[in-house]
């Protein structure tokens, strides 16, 4: 079986466009309106000659209750079959509480985790992304899934990590 890396975080932070631009066409769902992809999703991808199972998940807010408590109970389940996770978040929003919460759970799974710092459209958010060191998961990898910016870099880390 190949390797399987779980791609999390909160809803909208670009999780589905970061695993289009991975697969390099349009296959996982982007939409407006946050907590549109709300099971996994399993997708075949490759990297500079590795194969390894991508997996799209929805939201995840620890305090979900009812619907969002499912997507979330998904996640988590990506997270433990998965043998290292991507945790994304919107660099031009910073870290959440909500994100603290995730991270707490990710680091009790034991799995490697990438810190994939999303929506680094330009240099200024660049500016803010270095203050996701504090999230204490080493390198923010700043990327721009809609254009594409960093993705490369990231996904070596990934490589590395599974
Ligand atoms: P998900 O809920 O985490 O899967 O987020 P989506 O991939 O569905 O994206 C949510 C919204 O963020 C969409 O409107 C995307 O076009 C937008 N988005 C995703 N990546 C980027 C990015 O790198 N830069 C900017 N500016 N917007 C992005
Ligand atoms: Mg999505």
């Amino acid at each position: 079986p190949l390797p399987i890396l779980a791609v999390v975080g909160r809803p909208n932070v670009g999780k589905s466009t970061l695993v289009n631009r991975i697969l390099g066409r349009r296959e996982a769902v982007v939409e407006d309106v946050p907590g549109v992809t709300r099971d996994r999703v399993s997708y075949d991808a490759d990297w500079a000659g590795r194969a390894f199972t991508l997996v799209d998940t929805g939201g995840w807010d620890p305090d979900a209750r009812g619907l969002a408590q499912r997507i979330a109970a998904q996640a988590e389940i990506a997270v433990t079959l998965a043998d290292a996770v991507m945790f994304v978040v919107d660099a031009t929003i910073g870290i959440t509480d909500h994100d603290e919460e995730v991270v707490k759970v990710l680091r009790r799974s034991g799995k490697p985790i990438v810190l994939a710092a999303n929506k680094v459209d330009d240099m200024r958010a660049e500016a803010e992304a270095a203050g996701l060191w504090n999230l204490g998961l080493g390198e923010p990898h700043v990327v721009s899934a809609l254009h594409g910016r960093g993705s490369g870099d990231l996904l070596d880390a990934v490589l590395a990590a599974l």
